[in-house]
Parts: structure tokens; C-alpha cells; sequence
């Protein structure tokens, strides 16, 4: 019935963006459509495994990247207004020219998927009449939190967070949340001292078109129903639909072994870089190992670095630290952290790993994150409880459900100037690791839960399908005028 249909998937290039995009591109694939991956050329050019990754039922994904004006793509200290242009100018003609060429070689796109920072992808769809949906990478209720924040309690929270945030009065209340949240638990980009002035407004040009341009608006969202049941039905203007954790199938059954990769690592320089990690990893016990990483793009001061360091070698534990490679000296040598020799004795420091992989593997005990939503639900779909170490963006709102939703975590307090110290991490780490047993617990019920909703028959199994369903019957996405 769906044989006909024709998606085009179209991501951010950094590695939290098309990681769960190329995961529901293989889910789409899977349900018998036809699929066309869309990112930029310098990420796909970097996507391991450079061959187009198959679905779990062997039917293909295609690959249209495009370039961005940008040879090695965005990196820090360019122009981020002037990349952000660019990729929209670019992006756009490269959707236009792509739903054209297709419909007149007989074979027309029948729907446009499309992630955050890209409300220009939408756009290009309406004015070519193609159909178009938001596959939002973050949870529902940050979702929720953005959307009230254009609906109505803008100022609230920006009252809210300039008051004491140990007051009752700096805590906000948002529609159909049962929760009450304080500065650090908004997304970063609302606070007034916010330094990245392109966000809020590619958010609010996005809900500007759910509100203008479509009736009834869709979302999927990559979070599952039971995880979050009130953020999924918060908002009655709009349909939220849980499809989520895009996450490869191996890793959400243990019987299912035809999708291990996300086929995706901007990171990895070759396949079979320094995989003696999980050889290490099975050399050590059940439950006894600290992973430690901060995702692809947050970046740690030196100060930081070091109490980190300190508080991994105070704590006595195994651990394996993502040290992404970016403070070269002059001599192309990686600056080495006052302790690394001591470190080195306990631990390992890579400069990348496959974290699903680590996670999943028996000796963790411990994932010591910045809560990136894609790290927090391989957290949760593993079973490994975390200590808590948010940076910006979403992160803080993800800590927040992490540890007084879901139970699975216990968050690190910083000091005033923003420092969290090694005490404060060795004491996060003894409360995970020798806790009374209830962050492991509540691990393991939402990591069965996560499976159950992911699997045939699941709850997000059968969102999906249906949401193919009323692409099929054209109902999904309707214009207003
Ligand atoms: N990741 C990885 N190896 C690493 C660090 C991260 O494979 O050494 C993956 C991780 O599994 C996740 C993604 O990179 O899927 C990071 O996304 P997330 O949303 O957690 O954070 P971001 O990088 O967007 O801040």
C-alpha cells in the first residue's frame, strides 16, 4: 500500500541532528517507502561507512547531499549567522531543485521530513505544495516549553528567571506540565543572558508556521508515549506523535542484529579506530565502569577539565572520557590535562567512541553526561544511570526529567561561578554507583519500557505506521490559505 510513497529527509549536519534523522529515515524505509536522505556534502562526505546504509528490511536509502558554501563545513569561531544563511539559501534551491527533477521523471516526492533550525525546508516545500512534517529531535516537553514561550508566557519566564532562583516566585508553570521549572531548567537560548542570538528566532519562525500555515498541525518527536504522557498531550492546538528512540535496532533488541550503526559518525576517522575501548571494557567488571562524554559540540574550560579529572581519580573507579580532539597546540600535539599521566593508569581517554556500543556493554555503571537528548535516551534505552552535567540548549530541561521524572539520575550542582567541582563530581558519582539501588531500578524499567514502545507492535511502532498511513491517504499535512 505504501510502495508508492516518497519521503525526503532533511537534517542539520552535526552528528545530534542526524543520528535520530537517519534512524527514522531507516524506519521510514522499513515501512516499504522510498527515502532520500538530504544533509550537507562535508557531513555526509564524513558519515562512516560512506556506502547509503540499508534498511532493516534491505530496501535502500538514497542520498542527495548538498553543498553549503562551506568546504569543511561550520566550525567554531566561523560566522554563524552568515553559515546559517547560506545553509538556508543553499538548502532551499537544493529542496526545490530535488521535488521538481522528481516530479517530472514520474516519480514525485509524497512528503518532506525535516529537523531543527530548518523552518526554510518547510517553507521550500509549501511553495512547491509538497506536503511537510517536523521530526523534533529534543522531548516533547521541550517542545512544550518553546511553544508556550511564543503562546502567551514569553514574559512570565523572562520575569520568572531574572528572580532568586531558590524563590518560589522564579518558578514557572506552563499548561498540562505537571512540573514547575526555574531557569536551569529551560532551554538555555530563553535565558536574558543567552549569547546565541540565532536561535530563538529560527523557533519562532518555526511555530510561526505551524500557527500560519497548516491546519491541525503533526509533530513527530523523538521520545516514546510512555516516557512522557503529559508533554505528549500538552498542547491541544497541535498533535504530538511519539516515534521515538531512534536508536539502532541492535541496541533495542537483542535478537535484532541487522542495524548496528548509526552510520553516521562525523567523528570517527576510520572504522577500526582504536577499538581496543571495548576490548578494555570486557576486561573490566559488571557494572564498575564511569563513561564519561560531553557529546559533539560542547566544549569545557581547561578548569573544568581538570576537576573532572580530579574527581574521576578521587572516585578510585575505571572510566572511559570522550576527549574530542580540539585543543591542538602549534605542533599538532593534543594538550595533555596536569593528571593525564595518573588518569591513564585508571582509566582511558579516547577521542571518540561508538557510545551506544559503550553503553551497552556490561562493565558500565555509570554515564557521566551533558545530557544531550540523544545521549539521554541511549542512556535510558541501555539501562545505565547518569550523573547529570548539563551545558545549554535543552540540556537543562533534560536534566531536570532525568532526575525528578524519571528517576535514572542525579544532577551536579555548580558553584556560583558556574564551576562544578571534583567533590561535587565524586559525590555524584558515589550516589550513582553506591546509591541504594533505585536509579538502577528506575534504569532498568525505562529501558524495558523504551524496548517495548520501539518494538512491532510498540507504541511508537504503531504511531509510526499510522502516521505513514495518513500520508497515504494525503490527510497528514493540510495548507491553510
Ligand atoms: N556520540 C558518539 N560517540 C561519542 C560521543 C557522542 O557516538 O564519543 C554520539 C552519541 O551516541 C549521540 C550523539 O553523538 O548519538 C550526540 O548527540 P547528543 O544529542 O547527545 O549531543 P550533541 O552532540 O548534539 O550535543
Amino acid at each position: 500500500m505504501t510502495h508508492h510513497l516518497r519521503f525526503l529527509v532533511v537534517t542539520y549536519p552535526a552528528q545530534g541532528h542526524i543520528n535520530p534523522a537517519l534512524q527514522f529515515a531507516k524506519r521510514l524505509a522499513g515501512t516499504g517507502a522510498d527515502v532520500t536522505f538530504v544533509t550537507t556534502h562535508s557531513a555526509h562526505c564524513k558519515m562512516a561507512n560512506g556506502s547509503p546504509p540499508t534498511s532493516p528490511n534491505g530496501v535502500s536509502i538514497s542520498h542527495a547531499p548538498f553543498f553549503d558554501g562551506y568546504e569543511d563545513g561550520f566550525k567554531p569561531g566561523d560566522d554563524v549567522v552568515h553559515y546559517l544563511s547560506e545553509l538556508r539559501r543553499r538548502g532551499s534551491k537544493a529542496i526545490s531543485d530535488l521535488v521538481v527533477s522528481a516530479a517530472s521523471e514520474g516519480r514525485p516526492y509524497t512528503c518532506l521530513v525535516y529537523t531543527l533550525l530548518l523552518p526554510w525546508a518547510a517553507l521550500a516545500a509549501e511553495e512547491l505544495g509538497l506536503p511537510s512534517i517536523l521530526l523534533w529531535i529534543q522531548p516533547a516537553t521541550v517542545f512544550d516549553i518553546y511553544y508556550y514561550y511564543f503562546h502567551g508566557y514569553g514574559d512570565i519566564i523572562t520575569e520568572n528567571s531574572t528572580k532568586d532562583p531558590s524563590s518560589e516566585e522564579s518558578r514557572t508553570t506552563l499548561p498540562g506540565l505537571p512540573w514547575k521549572f526555574t531557569l536551569r531548567d529551560l532551554p538555555s537560548f530563553m535565558d536574558a543572558a543567552n549569547t546565541y542570538s540565532f536561535a530563538i528566532p529560527l523557533f519562532k519562525e518555526q511555530f510561526e508556521i505551524f500557527d500560519l500555515k497548516i491546519k491541525n498541525p503533526k509533530i513527530l518527536i523523538n521520545t516514546f508515549d510512555e516516557l512522557e504522557p503529559e508533554a505528549l498531550k500538552a498542547i491541544r492546538e497541535l498533535k504530538m506523535i511519539g516515534i521515538g528512540p531512534l536508536i539502532p535496532s541492535a541496541f533495542l533488541d537483542e535478537k535484532d542484529s541487522s542495524d548496528t550503526s548509526f552510520g553516521g559518525d562525523l567523528f570517527l576517522r576510520s572504522k577500526d579506530e582504536d577499538q581496543n575501548y571495548i576490548e578494555w571494557l570486557n576486561s573490566k567488571p559488571e557494572g564498575s565502569v564511569v563513561y564519561v562524554s560531553f557529546g559533539s559540540i560542547a566544549v569545557l574550560s581547561r578548569i573544568q577539565m581538570e576537576e573532572i579529572g580530579k574527581g574521576l581519580l578521587d572516585s578510585g573507579r575505571p572510566f572511559l572520557w570522550v576527549i574530542r580532539e580540539k585543543a591542538k597546540k602549534d605542533d599538532g600535539e593534543v594538550e595533555k590535562l596536569s593528571c593525564q599521566e595518573e588518569l591513564e593508569k585508571v582509566g582511558k581517554i579516547v577521542p571518540w567512541c561508538c557510545q551506544v556500543e559503550v553503553l551497552s556493554n556490561s562493565s558500565l555503571g555509570c554515564f557521566v553526561t551533558h545530557c544531550g537528548w540523544n545521549s539521554t535516551l541511549e542512556s535510558l534505552v541501555c539501562g545505565v544511570p547518569v550523573v547529570a552535567f548539563p551545558q545549554w540548549t535543552d540540556q537543562g530541561t533534560n536534566a531536570k526529567l532525568i532526575e525528578d521524572v524519571w528517576g535514572t539520575g542525579v544532577r551536579v550542582r555548580p558553584d556560583e561561578e558556574g564551576m562544578v567541582g571534583s567533590e561535587e563530581i565524586k559525590r555524584c558519582l558515589e550516589i550513582v554507583m553506591q546509591g541504594n539501588g533505585l536509579m538502577r531500578s528506575n534504569a532498568k524499567k525505562w529501558k524495558d519500557l523504551a524496548r517495548e514502545a520501539a518494538k512491532d507492535g510498540g507504541s511508537s511502532d504503531r504511531n509510526l505506521k499510522e502516521f505513514v498511513a495518513d500520508v497515504a491517504r494525503g490527510d497528514h499535512h493540510i495548507f491553510l490559505d
